[in-house]
């Protein structure tokens, strides 16, 4: 008996899965983020505390959270730059990704930051940040819907066909 007897055969083949999943609770997000571009917190019944992302109940408190628009506006916190990616960004690749506190929130989202000319000074901590939409027609309600890019390259960005400003 040799070793090629207990040789493994293997054939590759691919699984194709259909489902879908839920947002729950923050679903209100999703839905406004595509149908309205609208970046939606939600604010501490008892401290006031505004979270973003949203959450249903507030973490320091266990209070409810009632919804409240935030601004499309923001400082980034931390940043770094992306090499490896999946296949909705690898277009883009390199690009930023940060922590970014929205005006009037505090607490602090992580999304992708564009540059037209990416270096680290672009996307430094402290440097103001204003999100950009996918066209209506390609939004899907999911955080790919949108990101930021710096304050002084916003108008730049919005005049691409695919993109778009809020309001
Ligand atoms: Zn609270």
């Amino acid at each position: 008996m040799s070793g090629e007897d207990f040789l493994a055969h293997e054939i590759r083949d691919r699984i194709h899965i259909n489902y879908k999943y839920t947002m729950g609770g923050q679903s209100k997000f999703f839905r406004d983020l595509k149908n309205e571009k609208k970046l939606q917190g939600t604010k501490c019944t008892k401290c006031g505390k505004i979270w973003m992302p949203p959450r249903i109940a507030c973490s320091d408190c266990y209070a409810d959270t009632e919804w409240v628009e935030l601004p499309h506006t923001g400082t980034i916190r931390v940043s770094t730059i992306v090499w490896y990616t999946t296949s909705d960004f690898i277009q883009q690749v390199p690009y930023g990704i940060a922590f970014i506190l929205l005006d009037n929130a505090d607490t602090a989202l992580m999304q992708g930051i564009f540059s037209e000319n990416l270096v680290p000074s672009k996307i430094k901590k402290g440097q103001r940040v204003k999100a950009v939409f996918k066209r209506k027609e390609d939004r899907e309600g999911k955080m790919t819907d949108f990101f930021f890019v710096p304050e002084e390259e916003y108008e730049s960005w919005i005049n691409k066909p695919q993109y778009e400003g809020g309001k």
